[in-house]
C-alpha cells in the first residue's frame, strides 16, 4: 500500500518505519524542515532503541521517504495517517489545531478515495471534526478512521509490530478492509483487531492511559502510607501485584508519572467528562498525588539538610523513563528546579537526554556525560531515572567522590539495606530509611 504519515515524531516515525519494514511504500511528513533534512541525512532526531537501523534498512530499500511536501505524498497515498502533537490547551483540553490544520491540507491533497487516519491522540467526537474539515474542501470521496496508538517510548518498535491489540474505529465497511489489510502483518498471533465506532476508539485510548495513571498514583499513595507506618511498598506491592486480578504491571511506587502522554490524557478526559456534565474527582485526585509526588524528593531533602542554600546535588536520570530521551513532563525537571529553587547547585547526567536538557536548563545546570563526574564533590545524588546503567554503581567509587554520601533514591532501584552496609545514607519511595 503507499501510506503517508503526518508528523514525524516519536509515533509518526516509528509507525511509519514498521509501515515500511512490512512491505509498504510510506512517505514521513513533517513541517519542520530541520528534521526532515536530518532524516533525509540518515540522522534520526528521536532516542529510540533499534529506530535508526530500521530507518537505515527501510531508506536503503526504497519503502521510505521523507519530505516537508504534504500535498504531492498525500495525492499518491491510499492511506493517511495524522501523528501530529495533542498537547494540553488553555483550560486542559487537548489543542486540535495541529490535527485540523493537518486535516485541511490533506483534503486539498486528495485525488482519489483515501483512508485519513486519526493516530494521534483525541478526544471523543474529534473524526468527525475531522471529516467535517476535510469535506470543506474537496469533493473526493474519503472515510476518517480512529486508530489510537499504544505503545510505548523505549520499547516502540516492539510494541508497534507486536502490539497487544489493535484499535480501529471505522464507520465504513471499505475503511474497515483496508485497516484490517494494513495491520494484518502485526496481528497474526493471538493477539486480536478491535473493530468499533470511532467514539469508542478515541475514548479506549483515554481510558487506558487514565487507568495506568490511577494505578501509579494509586501505589504511590500506599507509599506514603508505607513510609508513615514502616511498611515496606516493595514488599506491599509483591503482595498486591501478585492477585491476577490486579497484576504486576504499572505499580511501582516513584516520583510520579510524565511524559508526553499520561499528564496530557488525564487532564484532557477531565475536561471531556466537564465538558459533558461530569466531575472525575478521582482522575483529579491522581493528578494531585502525581504533583506531590514529584515534590517528595526535594522535600526529603530539605528535611535532611535543613537548608539547601550553597549543597552541591548530583541528578543520574532526565529522560521521563529509561530509553527515551523524552524529557516532557519529566519528573526531573521538577526535581531540579526544586534543588536550585532552593539555592543549590546540581550536575546532572542521562544516557541521551543531555542535548534536550540544555534546551530546557540553559547554564543553570551543569550537564556532564559521566555518572561518577556528577557525583564529584556532591552533598547527595538523586537517581530520577532508572536507566539500567544507574542500577548495579560502583558504592566504594561514590563515596570516595562524594563529599556526603546519601543517595535520594526516586525509583526504588537499590536495596537500601546493602546501601546502608556500604556506607550510604539512603532515602527512597515507600521504604524504610
Ligand atoms: P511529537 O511532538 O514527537 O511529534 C509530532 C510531530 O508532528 C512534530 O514533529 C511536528 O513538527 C509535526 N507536525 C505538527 N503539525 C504538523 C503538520 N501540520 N504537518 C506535518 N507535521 C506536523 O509527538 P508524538 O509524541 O509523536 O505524539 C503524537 C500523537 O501521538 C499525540 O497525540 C500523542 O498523544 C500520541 N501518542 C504518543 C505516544 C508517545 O509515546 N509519544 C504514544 C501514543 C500516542
Amino acid at each position: 500500500m503507499r501510506i503517508s504519515i503526518v508528523g514525524s515524531g516519536y509515533v509518526g516515525l516509528v509507525a511509519g518505519t514498521c509501515f515500511a519494514d512490512s512491505g509498504n511504500r510510506v512517505q514521513c511528513i513533517d513541517i519542520d524542515a530541520k528534521k526532515i533534512k536530518q532524516l533525509n541525512e540518515g540522522k534520526v532526531p528521536i532516542y529510540e532503541p533499534g529506530l535508526e537501523e530500521l530507518i537505515a534498512r527501510n531508506t536503503g530499500e526504497g519503502r521510505l521517504t521523507f519530505t516537508t511536501k504534504l500535498a504531492e505524498a498525500v495525492k499518491t497515498s491510499e492511506v493517511v495517517f495524522i501523528a501530529v502533537g495533542t498537547p494540553p490547551g488553555e483550560n486542559g483540553e487537548a489543542d486540535l489545531q495541529h490535527v485540523l490544520g493537518a486535516a485541511r491540507e490533506i483534503g486539498k491533497a486528495i485525488e482519489q478515495y483515501t483512508v485519513v487516519v486519526d493516530k494521534s491522540t483525541v478526544p471523543v467526537g474529534t473524526a468527525e471534526k475531522v471529516r467535517a474539515e476535510i469535506a470543506k474542501v474537496t469533493q473526493v470521496p474519503f472515510d476518517v478512521v480512529s486508530n489510537p496508538e499504544f505503545l510505548k517510548e523505549g520499547a516502540a518498535i516492539d510494541d508497534f509490530v507486536r502490539p497487544d491489540r489493535v484499535v480501529i474505529g471505522a464507520d465504513s465497511e471499505r475503511a474497515r478492509q483496508v485497516m484490517g489489510e494494513l495491520y494484518a502483518p502485526f496481528v497474526r498471533t493471538e493477539n486480536p483487531i478491535f473493530m468499533m465506532d470511532t467514539k469508542s476508539a478515541e475514548l479506549t485510548k483515554y481510558a487506558a492511559n487514565a487507568m495506568l495513571a490511577v494505578r501509579i498514583s494509586f501505589m504511590n499513595d500506599i507509599a506514603s502510607l508505607c513510609e508513615k507506618v514502616g511498611a515496606d511498598v516493595d514488599l506491599v506491592r509483591k503482595g498486591v501485584g501478585s492477585d491476577k486480578r490486579i497484576g504486576f504491571p504499572f505499580l511501582f511506587p516513584g516520583v510520579g508519572y510524565g511524559g508526553s502522554c499520561f499528564p496530557k490524557d488525564v487532564k484532557a478526559l477531565i475536561t471531556t467528562a466537564r465538558d459533558h456534565g461530569l466531575e472525575y474527582e478521582m482522575l483529579r485526585a491522581v493528578e494531585r498525588v502525581n504533583e506531590r509526588q514529584k515534590k517528595l524528593l526535594v522535600n526529603k531533602a530539605v528535611k535532611h539538610y535543613g537548608t539547601l542554600e550553597g549543597k552541591r546535588f548530583a541528578v543520574w536520570g532526565l529522560a521521563f523513563k529509561p530509553k527515551t530521551d523524552d524529557m516532557r513532563e519529566a519528573p526531573s525537571i521538577e526535581v531540579i528546579e526544586g534543588l536550585t529553587g532552593k539555592g543549590a547547585q546540581v550536575t546532572a547526567t542521562d544516557p541521551v537526554s543531555r542535548e534536550i536538557a540544555e534546551k530546557i536548563f540553559g547554564n543553570r545546570v551543569k550537564l556532564v556525560s559521566d555518572p561518577y563526574e556528577a557525583l564529584d564533590g556532591a552533598d547527595g545524588l538523586f537517581v530520577v531515572t532508572e536507566w539500567n546503567e544507574f542500577r548495579q554503581p560502583d558504592f566504594e567509587r561514590m563515596k570516595k567522590l562524594m563529599r556526603q554520601p546519601i543517595i535520594f533514591d526516586g525509583r526504588n532501584i537499590y536495596d537500601p539495606k546493602k546501601a546502608r552496609e556500604r556506607g550510604f545514607t539512603i532515602y527512597s519511595i515507600g521504604r524504610p530509611s
